[in-house]
């Protein structure tokens, strides 16, 4: 096996890889079902795959990664025009599907291989692929327009989850639970190459549950991987269910990613159960950039330090970097390292832009540095950073001040323009109690009371749940548009 999964090889034979339900397969099962299905894939550049939560997609990826070809994995739940947009875009030769799947017209007219995740073949004599050789194209979330492909070389893939193995001493005898999707970097990257390449195991519980975190913590596995809205739910769950605390406070590591963790989900999740949550902070294009490490000092709202490898640096607006760590000074996180990927696919425009003359990629997020280093995002340029009244607010901050309030179950900031303050804060909130939803004065003077009067939502929208993508992020766009 190629070089990016040692553990393919090594003669760890029998120990068990994936396990999705009551479907598994150990090392050596997962090495022949991906060569045999190698063989179909060489020769072409990329490969589609029919992304959903089974074993097939990781066998599907596995096998494109063994043949050097690229993988290119769908969201089952897309919608024709987006499925179209993307199929398009990265012109597939196959698509790769497990043999139950049903598949919209969209995706019909692509010559369809079905994965046997019990069959065998020898290895294929493939010349081992590059490091610049591209490992997937993964099209972004689409949060903040349509979603861009982002050419992920193999390089990126190995050095990412090497630094992260770094960070969160993770292992080989690491079992991970997993209920993430598997068409993102979070899921796929990290969820599934990321075990595979330390040699430990996955149990994926195809749709998150905390009912299957208990299981599945209780029966050894030893990190967890979430998005914010699953350790919400966790947060939410906890007072009432003694198991799942118990679980969780024997977890070696529960990581979060993908958006800003509420301090106010993260401080009731560690008040019952003794554990801090480690968050992360990544991008498609990047791959990891920060992490708080496994023995690193825990601070809520914070996404940690620079991986291994990993330049980064804040960038005033005028294209200054920002030198000095004070904790207030706001500028653009820019990046630079072997985690990068390698341009947006047919969009040489749009990569020229999102890097600088000198190589470091703009990722359109806005931070803060503490004074010994640990990055605080405050929040994206386009649609987080408000301009009231002479000065720059993250909406993240607000946003976790409102969370505080018992009034208020779910929170979103956003900026709105006004005549006097060039722009004024708008608080979009799910009220806990729909029937007596808290003022826009009461959350007003408790924003000002914890963070400063500027900073005061002017109005707030009740909401019956905010409007967001598969990741759990919060589409601000559909937002301001209502
Ligand atoms: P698109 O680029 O299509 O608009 P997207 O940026 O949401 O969508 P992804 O590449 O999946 O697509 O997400 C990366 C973004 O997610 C980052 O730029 C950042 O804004 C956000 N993010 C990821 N991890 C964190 C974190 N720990 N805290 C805050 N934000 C995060
Ligand atoms: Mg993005």
């Amino acid at each position: 096996m190629s070089s990016l999964f040692p553990a393919l090889t090594d003669g760890r034979t029998d120990r068990p890889a994936l396990r999705f339900g009551d479907r598994s397969l150990t090392y050596a099962e997962l090495a022949a079902a991906a060569d045999a299905l190698a063989h179909r894939l060489a020769g072409h550049a990329r490969v589609a795959v029919w992304a959903t939560p089974a074993l097939e997609t990781a066998v599907a990826v596995v096998a494109a990664l063994r043949a050097g070809v690229a993988a290119v994995p769908l969201n089952p739940k897309s919608g024709e025009k987006e499925l179209g947009h993307i199929l398009a875009d990265s012109a597939p030769a196959l698509l790769l599907a497990a043999p139950g799947d049903e598949l919209p017209s969209a995706v019909r007219d692509l010559p369809r291989v079905d994965v046997d995740v019990r069959a065998t073949g020898p290895a294929p004599e493939a010349p081992e692929a590059s490091d610049d050789d591209p490992a997937l194209v993964v099209y972004t979330s689409g949060t903040t327009g349509p979603p861009k492909g982002a050419v992920i070389p193999r390089r990126a893939v190995a050095t990412t989850l090497d630094a992260l193995a770094d960070a969160w001493q993770w292992t080989g005898d690491d079992v991970l639970v997993h209920g993430l999707p598997l068409f993102h970097v979070h899921g796929l990257v990290l969820g599934i190459l990321g075990p595979l390449r330390r040699g430990g195991s996955v149990r994926h519980l195809g749709r998150f549950s905390t009912e299957g975190v208990t299981r599945e913590l209780d029966a050894g596995a030893t990190m967890l991987f979430g998005v914010p809205t699953m350790y919400h739910r966790i947060a939410e769950t906890l007072p009432g269910d003694p198991a799942l605390a118990k679980a969780l406070s024997r977890a070696r590591l529960l990581v979060s990613g993908s958006a800003a963790l509420p301090v106010h989900d993260h401080e009731r999740i560690t008040s019952a159960t003794g554990q801090r949550v480690i968050e992360r902070y990544g991008m498609t294009e990047t791959l990891m950039n920060t992490s708080v490490r496994a023995d690193g000092e825990p601070r809520p709202g914070t996404v940690g330090v620079p991986l291994p490898g990993v330049e980064l640096r804040l960038v005033e607006e005028d294209g200054t970097p920002i030198t000095s760590y004070d904790g207030e000074t706001v500028g653009e996180i820019q990046v630079r390292g072997p985690n990068l990927f390698t341009g947006y696919l047919n969009r040489p425009d749009a990569t020229a832009t999102a890097f600088t003359a000198d190589g470091w990629f703009r990722t359109g997020d806005m931070a803060v540095r503490d004074l010994d280093g640990y990055v605080r995002i405050v929040g994206r340029k386009a649609t987080d950073l408000i301009k009231s009244g002479g000065y720059k607010i993250g909406a993240g901050e607000i946003e976790n001040a409102l969370l505080e309030h018992p009034g208020v179950r779910e929170a979103a900031v956003t900026g709105e323009p006004d005549p006097d303050l060039g722009e004024r804060i708008v608080a979009w909130i799910v009220p806990a109690d729909p029937a007596s939803p808290p003022t826009v004065e009461e959350l007003a003077d408790h924003v000002a009371s914890r963070l400063a009067p500027h900073k005061r939502p002017r109005v707030v929208h009740h909401l019956a749940a905010l409007p967001r993508n598969d990741m759990g992020k919060i589409m601000k766009r559909a937002l301001n548009r209502d």
